[in-house]
């Protein structure tokens, strides 16, 4: 498991050790991540008898080599994932999620492991100004970050056909949910929100984004590890559609803030306006459906950050 001290990754080790998915009760994780910024040891069950935890850097080969052998599945999250700081410097974006992914499939491929899930973002396809993506869409990716997700989604695509390592690839919506570090908006805006700080709106506050609850996210790349078919993509979608400005009324209402703690700054540079995607195929094909209510979740979030509120961003 790499990247599994983030946000995505943290949730679904604890998901796996937990027998949250059957067939995972005897599984030993081993997580690979060099612990940026963004990585938390508190994210996970440090001591657990089926866990071991390295730190390491992706893009280390002989590690990898070394890491990945005897290995029966990898489930490959590493990777920078803020878009705003790929804006500001895209290199270690073009790093860690070009070179860290190639290094990831040609560690599979030589190791032989049999199950790989890539995971990657719906923001590979850029903006849609009306109906939804999907798996046959080109990819159009805007950002750096997404330019960076677009390569190493499609390197997987390359170590499949060129050399059979039997890859998957998901492209999810995004994801909200406890642990999530606050840079990113929802728990950004929690947090500042619940401070009685101001938060940022970009621009109009009409981007559209469609959002799903992490448990979600992890329960679908674990259908398409368990089920899912080498050299396929799967969309993972919600069908839960906001604009920015929508998403923030519902977060001062649930934060009992006030809406002049809003204030409108400059647009994101190159800001997409919608993405949505059409996540017919991973439902029909492995039976995967969204379980969490998008207002309910919301809510517990919320609530998790106000009893967490000197804490880290771990779970
Ligand atoms: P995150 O930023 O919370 O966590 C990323 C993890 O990768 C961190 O633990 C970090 O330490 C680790 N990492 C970074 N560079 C590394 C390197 N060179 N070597 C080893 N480890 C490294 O990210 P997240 O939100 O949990 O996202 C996980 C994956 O899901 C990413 O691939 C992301 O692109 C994808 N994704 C995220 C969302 C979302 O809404 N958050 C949506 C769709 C897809």
């Amino acid at each position: 498991m790499t990247g599994g001290a983030g946000f995505i990754g943290s949730w679904y080790v604890r998901s796996v050790l937990s027998g949250e998915y059957q067939g995972t009760e005897r599984a030993q994780v081993t997580v690979v991540d060099k612990l940026t910024y963004a990585g938390s040891l508190g994210n996970l069950p440090i001591g657990h008898p089926r866990l071991t935890v390295v730190r390491a850097d992706i893009c280390l080969k002989r590690r990898m080599r070394q890491l990945v052998r005897g290995q029966d599945a990898v489930v490959h999250m590493a990777a920078e994932t803020h878009v705003d700081r790929s804006i500001g410097d895209a290199s270690s974006f073009a790093r860690t999620n070009v070179l860290g992914t190639q290094n990831v499939l040609e560690s599979c491929r030589r190791a032989g492991v049999e199950r790989v899930v890539c995971v990657s973002t719906d923001e590979v396809y850029g903006s849609i100004s009306s109906g939804a993506w999907t798996e046959d869409d080109g990819l159009a990716p805007n950002s750096p970050y997404a330019a960076s997700k677009a390569a190493a989604d499609l390197m997987a695509r390359a170590y499949y056909t060129t050399h059979r390592v039997p890859v998957m690839v998901t492209r999810c919506c995004n994801n909200y949910g406890p642990g999530q570090y606050p840079e990113k908006m929802v728990p950004l805006f929690i947090t500042r929100l619940l401070a009685g700080k101001q938060v940022p709106l970009y621009g109009d506050g009409l981007n559209v984004r469609e959002w799903l609850h992490v448990s979600d996210h992890c329960r679908a790349v674990h259908a398409v590890l368990e089920k899912g078919k080498a050299g396929e993509v799967y969309n993972i979608g919600s069908g839960t559609a906001l604009a920015n400005l929508e998403l923030t009324r519902k977060l001062v209402r649930l934060c009992g803030a006030s809406w002049d703690q809003v204030t409108y700054v400059a647009d994101r540079k190159g800001h997409d306006g919608r993405y949505a995607l059409d996540d017919g195929k991973i439902r029909q094909e492995l039976g995967y459906r969204p379980r969490v209510d998008f207002d309910k979740g919301l809510a517990e979030l919320v609530h998790w950050h106000g009893t967490n509120r000197h804490g880290s961003h771990a779970y």
